[in-house]
């Protein structure tokens, strides 16, 4: 088991990749708060997992939200008395030409991804801070955190920006053992994706089979989606190296769609 006894809070862990690392990190050993907007959706997921692999609880948190943030994290450590993970993972899509997105939902995306990550990491640092162990933190950023497409600006701008924050998290967070790392996957089936399928088709006046065939799986090398289970395999290794050798990085798991 490589996270054995470990704790972690995983933001937007009631679905998709989220809901995946939550998983896998307790198959692994660890315990695990499921931190989501949808606390229904938080609470199964939970249970499914305490019934199928180990230990997880549940916990309202909207990310924009200081207070519930706060909370969220608070509860975890209540529960087990030590916070080792934070994965940065709650997000959402909304596309749309720069010279017509709406200013409020501009402010919302960076606030979802922005800001959530911020807080997030504000809180779990006051913990990792006390613990001689320190953490590791880790960003879900995206292939957009390297390079663009049409009609994301606020989500490119906002995943390009967990890459600085990252890298201030690792250069303030050493002398405490704290590493923080970016996950930067390409386009994995998720309702995140299944939502902008016909949302990039009409915008762009093709199919949704030309979406995914020509739009987002065109530069891969292999024509593949990215899987959840490829992703939460990245934040293990992430999660449980052993040393400061690896920290400030980004790692891409994208099918070859985006090479450095
Ligand atoms: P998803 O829609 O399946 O899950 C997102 C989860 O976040 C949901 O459970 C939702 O309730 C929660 N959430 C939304 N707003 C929240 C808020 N304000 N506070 C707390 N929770 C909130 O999406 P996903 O595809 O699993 O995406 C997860 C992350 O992965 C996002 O940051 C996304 O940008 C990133 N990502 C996704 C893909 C992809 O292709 N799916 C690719 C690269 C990066």
């Amino acid at each position: 088991m490589r996270l054995k006894d470990k704790v972690a809070v995983i933001t937007g862990s009631a679905s998709g990749i989220g809901k995946e690392i939550a998983i896998i990190f307790a198959k692994e050993g660890a315990k695990v708060a499921i931190a989501d907007l949808n606390l229904a959706g938080a609470e199964a997921t939970a249970a499914e997992i305490s019934r199928d692999h180990g230990e997880a609880i549940g916990v309202a948190m909207n990310v924009m939200d200081e207070g519930q943030v706060n909370d969220g994290i608070a509860k975890a450590i209540e529960k087990w008395g030590r916070l080792d993970i934070l994965v940065s993972n709650a997000g959402i899509q909304i596309v749309a030409p720069v010279h017509e997105y709406p200013l409020d939902k501009w402010k919302l995306m960076l606030a979802i991804h922005l800001d959530g990550a911020f807080l997030t990491t504000k809180a779990a640092l006051n913990q990792m801070y006390k613990q001689p162990e320190g953490g590791s933190i880790i960003y879900m950023g995206s292939v957009h955190s390297k390079e663009a497409s049409p009609l994301k600006a606020p989500y490119v701008a906002a995943k390009h920006g967990l890459i600085g924050l990252c890298e201030v998290v690792a250069k303030e967070g050493a002398k405490h053992n704290v590493r923080a790392n970016v996950i930067c996957p390409g386009y994995v089936h998720t309702p995140l994706v299944d939502k902008q399928i016909p949302e990039q088709a009409k915008e762009l006046g093709i199919t949704e089979e030309e979406v995914v065939k020509n739009v987002m799986l065109r530069e891969t090398v292999d024509g593949e989606f990215t899987t959840v289970e490829d992703v939460a395999e990245a934040a293990v290794f992430f999660a449980s190296f052993p040393t400061k050798a690896l920290t400030g990085q980004s790692l891409i798991v994208s099918h070859g769609w985006y090479m450095q």
